[in-house]
């Protein structure tokens, strides 16, 4: 679905991805791993058009994508998860929740002239369909607290909520276990589970805890210094020596 060809993104002379090379199935969950400072990051922005790459080339269903913007990427379905910015941080969970389209009507003057009816009629639409995700992700109880006063891990379940406000095809997930308690760690990964069988999403995660990696992903990708290491399944990447020197000479 998509393929990474010997993407390469400079910061001045500093190599943060150096010919990374790689494949994401349709319908898998993929696993992206590696030491601190590995280029993960640095590459999710790149294939989310965050970032223009130095050299290389992304491509979506064999489509080149390379260095289309976010908005671009979102119409075709590549979706890449956000922090809740702060300027949101004051409105509702399903007020967040309903901001995400980005077609709504009543962008324009003519619309807020003539389409009166027809937005509230959309906004009711888009509430409906923020409380069926809330459903999805059980968190329905917290549909009228403001997006601030989140736990860290109701907040990433947010923010996998939103990619389930558009027709998402693949979606980047940039740690989404960091930080979160066991609990909703297991809400999150079944509604991760449930989104890839159920929904037909694809999924490319950056994750450091092993367990919750090791229960989700498969194919699990290890990236070292700007490129890819290794990849194989969690069982192949744990016994694999060149992964383990790569985690122990950080
Ligand atoms: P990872 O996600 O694997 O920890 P990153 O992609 O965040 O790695 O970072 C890879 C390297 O690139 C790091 O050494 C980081 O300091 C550097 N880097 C990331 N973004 C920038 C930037 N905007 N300017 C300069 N260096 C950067």
């Amino acid at each position: 679905m998509i393929v990474v060809d010997d993407v390469h993104k400079h910061f001045g002379g500093f190599r943060a991805v150096d010919g990374a090379t790689l494949e994401i199935r349709k319908g898998s969950i993929t696993g992206l791993v590696g030491p601190n400072g590995a280029g993960k990051t640095t590459l999710f922005n790149v294939v989310a058009g965050v970032l223009p790459p130095t050299s290389g080339r992304v491509v979506m269903d064999g489509e080149d994508i390379t260095g289309l913007p976010p908005h671009a990427l979102f119409s075709k379905g590549l979706l890449r998860t956000f922090q809740i910015a702060h300027e949101f941080s004051s409105m509702t969970v399903r007020e967040n929740l309903m901001m995400v389209p980005a077609d709504q009507s009543g962008e324009t003057l003519w619309n807020a002239w003539f389409g009166r009816g027809r937005i509230a009629q959309e906004e009711r639409a888009l509430a409906a369909k923020a409380d069926e995700v809330l459903d999805f992700l059980t968190i329905s109880h917290l549909a009228d607290e403001r997006a601030g006063n989140l736990s860290g891990g109701q907040k990433k379940l947010l923010e996998l909520g939103r990619t389930m406000m558009v027709d998402a095809k693949i979606v980047f997930l940039d740690e989404v276990g960091a930080g979160v308690n066991r609990t909703l760690l297991n809400t999150i990964g079944d509604a991760i589970l449930r989104l890839n069988r159920e929904r037909g999403y694809t999924f490319c995660m950056i994750e450091h805890d092993m367990d919750f990696i090791g229960r989700l992903c498969d194919p699990v990708i290890v990236m070292a210094e700007g490129h890819v290491l290794a990849q194989g399944t969690i069982d192949e990447i744990k016994a694999n020596e060149q992964v383990i020197e790569a985690y122990l000479g950080t």
